[in-house]
């Protein structure tokens, strides 16, 4: 009993602590969480309860349109910046700058030349005098104009996902020293990686990685309880992209096509991205020529919709696979059973987005949003200025609390409602009125005077 009362007591200061560090200087904290790979339609087809919980007191996105190219670098930039590929420069999780020389690599990815065509959020905070805090996000971990967050750790994939959270609590909390981060980013790698294994399609492994999925964040929402964050922080669940399945009959090879002599390979599947070494339209005839199920592109014919043409880090020629198809040079070994970086506008490619506190409606949800809007909304929920972005905060305003907004459909449905109540009285009161007996009348032709570009005044 007494442990009881300490604890109680214990508590309760925690939890004003948690009042005086959090909730009274400025908006609350924001906690941004990316599952790598969470396909929208999982949500779906699996039992997500925690989730589910989460999204129940709050807000859900069904579809996020994320950008080309799918990838996890690419799309995880886009998340903290909002903007396109082709205007924060991490293009593909493999690439090579003309201009320096360099090649990137996810595993090689520390060089801050490559991050510094933008400026990710963590770094933007720091300027409205908030702290912020990273976990293993890819791109935390490199030195961005001579800055990193407040706190951040290098990427291990062996630390637990409660672990990474613990640090991040810790960080949102602050201490008698240090205030608490206004904004924090955490990264865990699943279901990606059970994804690229198993396949989306793989019901038993998809249905256990989901499975622990959920239960971590069900760890984040006890851990948040049992610190008396819950309520006090917004917490954004999101993802970089989706998943497709993949298959052995559905092999493409370069090989088949062109003698690889012909060319640089930069990226290989399922955008191939290469430099010819000679006479690029033949290379590119050759590529166009190859297979039914991929797009060869010459970089200045790139469809304008995916905003993947006017950066020097993307190759003179780029090659699409169809949806599921897998580009290999030769042989005919598939590497995987899942793959994305396929074309932005599948659905299969898009993650979706949850959100939950203070600032945010409760039990609300809407169809789609863009993934360069989570930029501008995170934003405004921290009162931070943005930098120049590709989002809109107009799209994702319904979600929020302080905000009213329209229902489009429902308010399309009420004028058409409306035109065909107004139109039917019209036409019933017409046909009466021409049933009742009349004298005949001319016809009489509208006069429309259309000489009205007089410029001088009218005087009455
Ligand atoms: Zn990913």
């Amino acid at each position: 009993m007494l442990l009881k009362i300490l604890l109680g007591i214990l508590c309760g200061v925690r939890a004003s602590a948690t009042e005086n560090n959090t909730a009274q200087h400025g908006p609350p904290p924001l906690l941004l969480v990316s599952f790598d790979g969470f396909r929208a339609d999982y949500l779906q087809r699996f039992p997500m309860p925690n989730l589910k919980l989460l999204y129940s007191q709050g807000v859900l996105v069904e579809q996020l349109t994320n950008v080309f190219i799918t990838k996890t670098f690419t799309n995880h930039y886009t998340l903290v910046t909002g903007l396109y590929a082709e205007s924060h420069g991490i293009l593909a999780n493999n690439m090579y700058d003309p201009v320096t020389q360099k090649h990137f690599h996810v595993s090689n990815h520390s060089d801050p030349m490559w991050w510094s065509e933008a400026q990710p959020l963590w770094l933007t905070a720091l300027d409205s005098g908030y702290k912020t805090a990273t976990m293993m996000w890819p791109g935390s971990d490199v030195t961005i104009g001579n800055r990193t967050a407040s706190y951040f750790a290098p990427y291990d994939y062996r630390v637990t996902f409660q672990q990474r959270l613990g640090n991040v609590t810790n960080w949102i909390l602050g201490n008698d020293k240090e205030p608490g981060v206004k904004f924090a980013a955490l990264y865990w790698e699943e279901p990606d990686r059970t994804g690229h294994i198993f396949g989306p399609d793989n019901v038993t492994a998809m249905s256990k990685a989901l499975k622990e999925v959920d239960d971590n964040i069900g760890l984040l929402i006890s851990e948040l309880k049992r610190t008396g964050l819950w309520g006090h922080v917004n917490i954004l669940i999101t993802s970089d992209h989706g998943m497709a399945q993949c298959s052995a009959d559905r092999l493409i090879q370069l090989d088949s096509c062109l003698h690889p002599d012909n060319y640089t390979l930069v990226d290989l599947s399922p955008v191939t991205s290469l430099i010819p070494k000679k006479d690029p339209e033949a290379v590119f005839k050759l590529l166009n020529n190859c297979n039914a199920h991929m797009t060869a592109y010459m970089k200045s014919s790139i469809p304008d919709r995916l905003h993947y043409r006017n950066n020097d880090r993307i190759q003179p020629i780029i090659v699409v696979a169809d949806e599921g198809w897998t580009i290999v040079q030769r042989g005919d070994k598939l590497p995987r059973f899942g793959d994305h970086g396929y074309d932005n506008s599948l659905p299969s490619m898009h993650p979706f987005m949850a959100a939950s506190g203070p600032s945010f409606r409760q039990g609300y949800r809407i169809s789609s949003l863009k993934s360069v809007d989570i930029y501008p909304l995170m934003c405004h929920l921290l009162s931070v200025p943005p930098q120049p972005n590709n989002g809109t905060l107009n799209r994702a305003r319904c979600l929020l609390a302080a905000e009213s907004c329209w229902d489009v459909p429902l308010v399309i449905g009420l004028v058409v409602g409306v035109l065909l109540v107004l139109s039917t009285i019209t036409v019933l009161f017409r046909f009466l009125s021409l049933r009742r007996p009349s004298g005949s009348r001319p016809f009489q032709r509208l006069q429309v005077d259309d000489d009205d570009d007089d410029d001088e005044p009218m005087l009455e």
